[in-house]
């Protein structure tokens, strides 16, 4: 009877059930407010995040242009101007493009449109060029330099410079509150990492509140800027990519986690990232790590409690002190405790933003 109430007590039920089900928990709590976490390592992983690098268009400002200035070049009309640029762009799905399209207002004839190659971080080109300043330096022609504050794409028509279009995003309302919360969290460092203009980056980047701006990248720029920030960290330490995928999707799954939005990204960035915001809330990132930590801290509770009930049971079996009931207490009891403590991970708090 002694060895009997030995063996019962010794069962492991208590954690192999509540550890995986606090998991579950804090996955399922996460997806009833719009995160989707696609493991709980990542789940786990989140919790130890100091470095949180943004992509900007997107992510952090909506991606939403509007149209502030049409400036032709040379007899171009205003009109004729924005119809190339729309036309130009009638393939892409950045967001530029879209807000270019919308801009025009008119149907499209996509038949018009042969030959196109959209060209990351640069812009696209077909029989009309419309991109950053980078593109017409590739394609050897001279642009107006501006002073103008706001996302520029320079359009080039049959190979002749033909003038710019101003677009200007805005910021989401809540990506300052965003890069606040997770400073709380304990996050050490926000960078942000975009492709456009210095003067724009630093705009945002400055209202907003980030550590470091690095601007003008190409999508390859982007890795290398993330593999330095990797090498920089030390191995507890997590490294958290949030972008919408258009020019990033590589540094999505290069990140120790890499974010998604939902809504507004891209099929790559939702199949390359390991959580998905679905309403493109940067905020939630910071709920997100709040998840966490509460899930792992359950987790933790758990084991101790289990371990601890555990090891004085079965010092008291192996003297023979214990009886079968305490014995049964000690499996079945503590599994059910150990349960209802897990069933906590599920409540979470649904903040309004
Ligand atoms: P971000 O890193 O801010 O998300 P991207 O890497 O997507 O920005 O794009 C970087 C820059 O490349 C844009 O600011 C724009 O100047 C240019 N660009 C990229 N795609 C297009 C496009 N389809 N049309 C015009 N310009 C583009
Ligand atoms: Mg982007």
């Amino acid at each position: 009877i002694r060895a009997l109430t030995f063996l019962v007590i010794s069962c492991p039920c208590a954690l192999v059930i509540s550890i995986p089900l606090s998991f579950f928990g804090g996955i399922g709590g996460a997806s009833s407010c719009g995160i989707l976490v696609k493991g709980s390592n990542y789940l786990e992983a989140l919790a130890e995040t100091k470095y949180v690098v943004f992509d900007k268009t997107g992510t952090l400002t909506k991606g939403v242009f509007e149209v502030t200035k049409i400036c032709p070049a040379g007899d171009m009309s205003r009109e004729d101007l924005l119809e190339y640029a729309a036309y130009a762009e009638s393939y892409s799905t950045h967001p530029i493009s879209k807000s270019l399209k919308e801009a025009y207002g008119k149907e499209i004839n996509k038949s018009l449109v042969t030959d196109v190659e959209e060209i990351g971080g640069h812009g696209v080109k077909a029989a009309v060029a419309a991109g950053n300043a980078k593109l017409m330096k590739s394609l050897g022609l001279s642009y107006a330099e501006t002073t103008d504050i706001g996302t520029i794409v320079h359009v080039a028509v049959g190979g002749a410079y033909a003038g710019y279009v101003l677009i200007s995003d805005v910021v989401k309302e809540q990506s300052k509150a965003a890069i606040a919360a997770l400073k709380r969290e304990g996050v050490k460092k926000t960078v942000m990492l975009t492709g456009d203009s210095r003067q724009v980056a630093e705009h945002v980047a400055a209202e907003l509140g980030l550590d470091e701006v690095k601007s003008e990248l190409l999508p390859a720029d982007k890795v290398a800027a993330v593999e330095e920030l990797l090498a920089g960290k030390e191995k507890r330490e997590n490294l958290a990519f949030v972008g919408d995928g258009i020019n990033d999707a590589p540094v999505l799954s290069r990140a120790d986690i890499g974010v998604a939005m939902g809504a507004l990204g891209s099929d790559a960035a939702i199949e390359a990232a390991d959580i998905v915001l679905m309403d493109d809330n940067p905020w939630k990132l910071a709920q997100a790590m709040q998840i966490s930590r509460k899930c792992l801290r359950i987790v933790y509770e758990n084991i101790v409690f289990a371990l601890t009930v555990k090891a004085v049971c079965l010092v008291l079996g192996a003297i023979g002190l214990a009886s079968m009931w305490l014995a049964i207490f000690a499996d079945v009891g503590v599994m059910v405790l150990a349960v209802l403590n897990a069933v906590r991970c599920l409540k979470v708090k649904q903040v309004k933003d």
